[in-house]
């Protein structure tokens, strides 16, 4: 059974890798950002309190959060594992999780600052239709013109310079505890997240031993 939680810096492609492992192992991904969405749209209760929670500039209390996940674990199609992306971010999430239920693997996609700071740096967006580009892994045909509608191409505002400096910080802050929760733990797996996507996916394939 593998109940697997997935963590990395942004930029890192963890999402990407998530849905690799997802598609192998024929289990969901579970994103509480995803569900937060989900429930803001449908308005739902709980989509109701987040949005009230967001529109007065607050963060989702971990209480909210990890009933969600509780909930969401209680769902048939995750009888044979899961897999975690965006939870657990803070430490009160991660003992909830550690009394709930017992994780099989964290895989952690590890980049370094530099390389996290170049490809957000290397985010584009197109200013007419919104198509999103990467200059390092999605270039567009002709430099700064997008392929879809030859709009031009504008850095976003999370790739600025000091917008992604702070991200960086805030990943620091939030995720170095929780790595270390799960190191101690025994369960951590370091990929190498700086090689192609093809490479960090045969890095997880061997050490989650999925062709065996
Ligand atoms: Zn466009």
């Amino acid at each position: 059974m593998h109940k697997i939680v997935i963590l990395g810096p942004p930029g890192s492609g963890k999402g990407t890798q998530a849905e690799f492992i997802s598609v192998a192992l024929n289990i969901p991904i579970i994103s509480t950002g995803h569900i937060f969405r989900n429930e803001m749209k449908n308005q739902t209760d709980l989509g109701k309190r987040i949005t009230a929670i967001m529109d007065s500039g607050g963060l989702v209390p971990d209480e909210i959060t990890n009933e969600t996940v509780k909930n969401r674990l209680q769902q048939d199609d995750v009888k044979n594992g899961y897999i975690l992306d965006g939870y657990p971010r803070t430490i009160a999430q991660v003992e909830y999780l550690d009394q709930l239920d017992e994780l099989s693997r964290v895989v952690n996609i590890d980049c370094s600052d530099s390389v996290v700071t170049d490809r957000m740096a290397a985010r584009r967006t197109c200013s007419k239709c919104g198509t999103d580009f990467n200059i390092l892994f999605k270039p567009t045909k002709v430099d700064g013109v997008c392929d879809q509608c030859q709009g031009q191409l504008i850095t976003r505002t999370d790739g600025e310079p000091d917008a992604i400096k702070e991200r960086i910080y805030i990943y620091h802050q939030q995720d170095d505890p929780v790595l270390d929760f799960y190191k101690n733990k025994g369960i951590l797996i370091n990929i190498n997240g700086e090689p192609s996507i093809e490479e960090v996916w045969q890095q997880i394939r061997e050490k989650l031993n999925l062709d065996s």
